[in-house]
């Protein structure tokens, strides 16, 4: 079963997009599409069955509201590292401590020479680089992340137009026969 609704695409989330449950045809729209489009007739928009009650589908709404959740937490955390790396101008606990180091010995053994700063450099560098590659994987798990979450959106698109096209041939293939009955007479 679809995290979304057919019709409108969006979430089965309360209020506005709660999922509710045709009764007999068993199929499951958002609260507003059900307002807007089968109110009326009191058709199912996918089966077209007539429809004699609904009623909120409270299993799948606490499903995807659970999920959505999940997603959401997950990407916050993923989403506060990352600011707290970018606010700490990516240099840890860690790189500090090598640094200061490094320069402590600097000062210790400045006479005997050059190879002694560049190896500080060279070492202060090498933490870094190693801070921003961290710093760039949580980026790209944040990313993946939201690219997931862009693909399942897609994916319930798909299905929503399947959807439609369902009923377009349904609406079509009546149309037909009331063409057909209408030459008749
Ligand atoms: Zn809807
Ligand atoms: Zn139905």
């Amino acid at each position: 079963m679809s995290n979304t609704c057919p019709i409108c695409f969006e979430l089965f989330l309360p209020p506005r997009h709660q999922p509710y449950i045709l009764f007999p045809c068993g199929h499951t729209f958002c609260k507003i599409c059900i307002d807007s489009c089968a109110k009326n007739n009191k058709t199912c928009p996918f089966c077209r069955a007539k429809f004699a009650t609904i009623a909120p589908n409270l299993s799948l709404q606490s499903l995807v509201q659970m999920a959505n959740d999940k997603n959401q937490d997950y990407l916050n955390q993923l989403r506060q590292k990352r600011d707290e790396m970018v606010r700490n101008g990516t240099f840890s606990e860690s790189h500090n401590q090598a640094n200061n180091s490094a320069l402590r010995q600097m000062s210790v053994q400045q006479q005997s020479g050059k190879s002694i700063i560049d190896a500080a450099v060279d070492h202060a560098h090498v933490q870094k680089c190693k801070e921003e590659l961290k710093l760039m994987t949580i980026k790209a798990e944040v990313m993946r992340e939201e690219l997931h979450l862009a693909q399942t959106k897609m994916h319930s698109s798909r299905e929503a137009i399947k959807t439609k096209e369902h009923s377009l041939n349904l609406l079509s293939a009546e149309k037909n026969d009331a063409l057909e009955r209408l030459r008749k007479v």
